[in-house]
């Protein structure tokens, strides 16, 4: 067996500093290394972010993995110890997991430290992480607009967020300088940085993110339960646009369904429009309306060419 060093990984646990620069944070713990907090770990190293970083992980696995692969200096079997002396916590688990994580970090979080996350949605993460918060711990909830459909430590990369947009949702009255911090941490991992009301963010990415997966889930699914010799004409001919879809529903089954559960009323109001829009065409295509698809159509792909002008292709 190789035990060569992987690609993307630093000398074992070498420090996350880089020579001649203070860190912007002592001490950083990330509660879940999976594809985000891997690459966080990958990207916090390349920029020199972090005088430590500690780790914790719910299985065995993921940590001895972590460890292996350099993305922590330290890693705890349970999160409270994990966030001891932390100056910034940044919680990459599955939102569902929050709360139980929330409860058993609260009392052992720094006075000073803040506490975010990248979950994918941002009202729900709120309700269970704002609540007796000690005094001086800052809340700064965050979602980097980057991913892929590949889950757990070995999938993280440094350059996952060159580019790409983060969403910081402050609650109103939220630290200034803890902000001001979070803002620097984001564009130092490459990013580009927004502030947005949480509830704004829950909507805007109801239709920009969650309703494309479902209807990715909903046509992989329906190819799924077509009789045998359809499905494997459908998986041989793929390239002609279901194989873009069944990228898309490959993503982690227990994330998505977590983002559903906890940004359902916005999910709901975008998936009742598109059904709307569905019937429209529906209608457009029975009643041989060419010039109603032709200039949706046109429309969609200014659409296309608007996102590939704004680098976000
Ligand atoms: P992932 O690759 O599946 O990794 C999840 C990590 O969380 C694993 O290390 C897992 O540990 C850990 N975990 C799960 N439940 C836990 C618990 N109860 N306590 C402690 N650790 C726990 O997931 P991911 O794609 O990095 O997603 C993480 C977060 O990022 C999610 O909130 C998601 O909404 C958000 N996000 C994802 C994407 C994306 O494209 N994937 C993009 C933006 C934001 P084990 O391995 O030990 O089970």
């Amino acid at each position: 067996m190789s035990t060569a060093p992987k690609k993307n990984a630093p000398p074992k646990n070498a420090p996350a500093k880089e020579v001649g620069s203070a860190p912007l944070f002592d001490r950083v713990t990330l509660i879940g290394i999976g594809l985000i907090g891997s690459s966080l770990s990958h990207a916090m190293r390349r920029a020199g972010l972090a005088g430590h970083i500690a780790g914790h992980a719910r299985s065995e696995r993921t940590r001895a993995k972590a460890l292996e692969l350099g993305l922590v200096q330290s890693i705890h079997d349970d999160p409270a110890s994990a966030v001891r002396d932390a100056d910034l916590v940044i919680i990459c688990s599955p939102v569902g997991s929050y709360a139980e994580i929330g409860a058993a970090i609260r009392d052992h979080l720094k006075p000073g430290a803040i506490l975010s996350d990248v979950g994918s949605v941002k009202q729900a993460v709120i309700r269970d992480l704002g609540p007796n918060l000690p005094d001086g711990v800052h809340l700064v909830p965050g979602h980097p607009i980057a991913g892929t459909e590949h889950s757990g430590p070995e999938s993280g990369f440094a350059t996952l967020f060159d580019g790409r947009w983060c969403i910081l949702t402050p609650p109103p009255g939220t630290d200034a300088a803890a902000v001001e911090k979070m803002i620097r941490f984001w564009q130092a991992c490459g990013s580009q940085v927004e502030v947005m009301e949480a509830g704004h963010h829950d909507k805007t990415l109801a239709i920009t993110s969650h309703l494309p997966h479902l209807i990715a889930y909903t046509i992989v699914g329906t190819v799924a339960d077509l009789e045998e010799a359809t499905k494997s004409e459908v998986i041989k001919f793929s390239a002609s646009g279901f194989r873009d879809f069944t990228r898309i529903a490959a993503s982690d089954p227990v994330m998505w369904r977590d983002v559903f559960l906890n940004n359902r009323d916005a999910v709901l109001e975008m998936l009742g429009r598109f059904a709307e829009d569905l019937t429209a065409l529906q209608r457009a295509i029975r009643w041989g309306e060419g010039d109603k698809l032709e200039a949706l159509f046109t429309r969609t792909r200014a659409i296309r060419r608007g996102i590939i002008d704004a680098k976000q292709a």
